[in-house]
């Protein structure tokens, strides 16, 4: 049945990036035993409806540049199953994006919802708009030329769009801005908003703390390990990267690298947080190369310098690896260099940033590996916890989010770990992930009929 779905869905994404069949093969190659297990999820064609969206939104969104220059951008909403709840899930800016990069990260997106127990559904939504270069007005007005089209199909109910690449609490808040301005409604539309309005303390800091939390408590569980001392490699330098390597320095381990698009650092004294974020702090996004300029001892490497088919940051020693920044930025020849250093454990921060036979390989060699749907889910839990503080009009305290993030992010490893034992394939996160996350999803779709 398997085969038949992917070879289905092969000729009908014919025209799109390979992200997505690449994410749907890998959670229906994990799905293979449960779905033969259960005859209602063939007879409610459960895995044809979970792999096609319930619409795609494509709309243009045109604005004036500082320099009085008309431009014209696509914009997109994929809303891809709501059964747990109203669609939920990140805008994307950047100018990769397009419907099969969309559908991918929507697709991943139902099931790191399902694995958090919230009542939330999947989705996500973007521009090939690109940030870089612009002024604060011009992203203030592609920001809201982009909510005029958006606002129709969203609501707090119905759809609640929060932050990803490229979108940060500026943008939301700008966003935000223009949906009150056309709706009059000061509802909890988006999440991932400034404090100051509606937002929820820690969701900024959420993803990247919440990477850190579940890779505590795997390490602990699995092998009696802490990370205090530990020498670890980030890839990204962006909101999730960093506050996974804020909370890994906390907890006392040692970050070694950061990268963005066009490089990687190595500081074998330790990332120094306050550089890189003069760098590329509140929307500036000069390149890593100053880092290196600014802090003796550290080394920049170019991505043209990057070695044969892999990445910078994956060739240093490390105890552990978090790749935080894109999907697809972790091969097979990196994940073979990190087991020959050592490395025990690759958490992911990003989205889908391992490459499948990485995996394979990561696994085959006993690294522990955690997927993002499981490890990054705690900044989309996070922004359930702003939809709720905004429907009851609370503010929770920093303290109260924290523990709750920290007891979620457990949750989920044992839900993950659990379930991965119960289906005969300990310690194989990726199945354990894919098979709990799909049994609520699935449940709920045969509760709701067709
Ligand atoms: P940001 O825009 O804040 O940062 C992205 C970082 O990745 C930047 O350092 C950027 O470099 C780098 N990057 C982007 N595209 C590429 C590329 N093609 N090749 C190499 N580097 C690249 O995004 P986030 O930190 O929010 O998101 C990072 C990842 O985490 C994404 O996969 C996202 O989907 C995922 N994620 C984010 C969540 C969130 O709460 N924000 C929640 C769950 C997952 P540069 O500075 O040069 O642009």
């Amino acid at each position: 049945m398997v085969e038949r779905i992917l070879a289905n869905l092969k000729q009908s994404n014919v025209n799109t990036d390979n992200t997505f069949l690449q994410a749907v093969s890998e959670v229906l190659s994990s799905l293979e035993p449960i779905v033969r297990s259960d005859p209602r999820y063939e007879r409610y064609a459960i895995l044809e409806r979970l792999v096609t969206p319930d619409r795609v939104i494509q709309f243009k969104v045109q604005w004036v540049d500082d320099q009085s220059r008309v431009h014209i951008n696509n914009g997109y909403r994929i809303q891809f199953n709501n059964s747990l709840g109203p669609y939920k899930g990140g805008l994307r800016f950047h100018p990769s994006v397009d419907t099969g990069i969309l559908k991918f990260l929507a697709f991943e997106q139902i099931f790191k919802n399902s694995l958090t127990g919230l009542p939330i559904g999947g989705a996500k939504g973007g521009s090939d708009f690109d940030p870089k270069g612009k002024s604060d007005f011009e992203i203030m007005k592609f920001c809201r030329a982009f909510m005029r089209e958006l606002y129709q199909y969203i609501g707090a109910r119905v759809d609640v769009p929060a932050g990803d690449i490229g979108v940060g609490a500026r943008e939301i808040g700008y966003l935000y801005g223009e949906y009150k301005r056309i709706t009059r409604n000061y509802d909890g539309v988006l999440s991932g908003k400034p404090y100051e309005f509606g937002g929820s303390l820690m969701r900024p800091q959420a993803t990247g703390y919440g990477v850190v939390y579940f890779a505590a408590e795997m390490l602990s569980q699995e092998l009696q390990e802490t990370l205090e001392g530990k020498t670890c490699c980030v890839s990204g330098a962006g909101n999730v990267a960093l506050h996974t390597i804020e909370k890994l320095q906390q907890m006392g381990a040692l970050v070694v690298t950061c990268s963005d698009s066009e490089g990687t650092i190595y500081d074998p004294r330790g990332i120094d947080l306050c550089v890189v974020r003069e760098l590329k702090g509140n929307g500036a996004r000069a390149s890593l190369e100053g880092y290196a300029t600014r802090v003796p001892g550290s080394v920049y490497t170019a991505k043209a310098d990057y070695p044969a088919g892999g990445h910078a940051a994956w060739h240093y020693p490390c105890f552990a690896a978090f790749p935080c920044a894109t999907q697809n930025e972790l091969s097979r020849t990196d994940a073979a260099k990190l087991i020959e250093n050592g490395c025990v454990a690759v958490v992911e921060g990003a989205n889908m940033p391992t490459e499948p036979d990485a995996i394979e390989l990561l696994q085959r060699e006993g690294v522990l590996f955690s997927p993002g749907k499981a490890s990054n889910a705690g900044g989309v839990a996070v922004s359930e916890f702003e939809m709720s503080q905004n429907a009851s009009m609370e503010k929770w305290d920093y303290d109260k989010v924290d523990r709750k993030l920290q007891e979620l992010m457990a949750q989920i490893y044992k839900r993950v770990s659990l379930t991965a034992k119960e289906y005969g394939c300990e310690r194989n996160f990726v199945d354990g992930a894919n098979i709990a996350a799909f049994k609520r999803v699935a449940e709920a779709m045969i509760l709701e009929g067709v």
